[in-house]
Formats: C-alpha cells, sequence, structure tokens
C-alpha cells in the first residue's frame, strides 16, 4: 500500500493556521490532523484530546525520556511535542498527515523525514499580524509582544520551506494549500505504480 504524505504547516503565531487548518479538513475529511502534546494551559473552548493533549512539565519530560516524539520544541515558554507513534501508524496506512507546528520542530521532522512537505502560512503584512493577536483577545500584551519578537526571528527560516502560502483571504489560502495537496498527490512517485510498463 502507498504511504501517506507527510505534510508540516508552520506559520507565525496569528497567521491563521488554525482557522485554515480547519476548512482544509472540512473539504478533504480524509486527511488526519495530527494532536500535539503542550505543557501550555489550555486557552477557552480548547479541549484535551482534541486541540491538544495538555500535559505537565514532568510528564512531557518523561515522554521526551522515553523517546515518544517525532519532534518537539519550546516556544515561548511552553513545551510542544507531536507522537512518533500515531504519525507513524497514519502514514502507514496510507493516509496522508498535517502536523501543525513551528519552525523548530518543522527543522527536525525534515531531517528525520526529507520527503515531508512543507508549507509556511504569511499573513498580508506584520501589522496585521499585530492586529489578529489583539483581536483574538486570547493572550496578555506581553505573550503577543512575545509572539511578535519570535514572528521577526523566524522570517530568515521560510526559505527552507517547500511552499509559501498568503493568508490574505482565508477562502484563497485554503484554496492554495488544497492545490498544494492535489498537486503533490500528483507526483510521479505517487502515480508510477498506476501505470504498467514504467
Ligand atoms: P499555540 O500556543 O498558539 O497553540 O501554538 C504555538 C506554536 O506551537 C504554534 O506555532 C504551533 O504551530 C506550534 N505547535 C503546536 N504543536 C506543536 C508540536 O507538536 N510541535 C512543535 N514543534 N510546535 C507545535
Amino acid at each position: 500500500m502507498r504511504k501517506g504524505t507527510l505534510v508540516v504547516v508552520s506559520g507565525f503565531s496569528g497567521a491563521g493556521k488554525g482557522t485554515v487548518l480547519a476548512q482544509v479538513l472540512t473539504k478533504r475529511p480524509d486527511l488526519y490532523l495530527s494532536v500535539s502534546f503542550t505543557t501550555r494551559a489550555p486557552r477557552e473552548k480548547e479541549q484535551d484530546g482534541v486541540n491538544y493533549h495538555f500535559i505537565t512539565r514532568e510528564e512531557f519530560q518523561a515522554r521526551i525520556n522515553r523517546g515518544e516524539f517525532l519532534e518537539y520544541a519550546e516556544y515561548v515558554g511552553n513545551y510542544y511535542g507531536t507522537s512518533m507513534q500515531v504519525i507513524r501508524e497514519k502514514l502507514e496506512q496510507g493516509i496522508d498527515v498535517i502536523l501543525e507546528i513551528e519552525i523548530q520542530g518543522a527543522a527536525k521532522v525534515r531531517e528525520k523525514l526529507p520527503e515531508a512537505v512543507s508549507l509556511f502560512l504569511v499573513p498580508p503584512s506584520f501589522e496585521e499580524l499585530s492586529r489578529r493577536l489583539h483581536d483574538r483577545g486570547t493572550d496578555t500584551e506581553a505573550t503577543i509582544q512575545k509572539r511578535l519578537e519570535t514572528a521577526r526571528r523566524e522570517v530568515k527560516e521560510i526559505v527552507n520551506y517547500d511552499y509559501i502560502v498568503v493568508n490574505d483571504t482565508i477562502d484563497r489560502a485554503v484554496e492554495e494549500v488544497l492545490a498544494i495537496l492535489t498537486a503533490e498527490g500528483c507526483r510521479k512517485e505517487r502515480r508510477l505504480h498506476l501505470i504498467e510498463g514504467v
């Protein structure tokens, strides 16, 4: 059976990754969106096991020690990580998997699995990013400032991604992500087995 494609999606905090990916999933329910582990406190409306697996730092450290993460990173004072086992199972079953992770984690995934496809989602401008983070109303001013500083540093890493998606309007960003997924599915590596005599 064909293995699934691993798709890594990164973007500045507030670039709209969550909103865009939620809509992509309604159009492509066959995709699996990985649920990460984090030591961050749940935001209002976030559910354990749905948005994240919320765990303590001790539990996170124990999972690191047991080698359970495909990747993990510290971001604005909290740990975030992707379970190796779940991802491996899905890919083996031929299911395409989306990881919504930050830049350091994405770099580790590319190192371990060079066949992964990576997308970086950007807002139309930094002013717009700041406005979106404030409008979201979920973080303190200090956290927002940290997230904006992090974003300015992260700009240099974008060159390491395969695709850049500009989230100007959500519909257009969703369309672009879907187009990338479709094109990746048409790669010769995924199609040659369909043709006799190649
Ligand atoms: P937030 O706290 O806003 O939910 O997430 C903060 C950042 O952590 C986002 O850029 C998000 O993509 C990233 N993130 C979420 N899960 C993971 C993960 O499992 N690994 C890594 N490296 N980053 C993650």
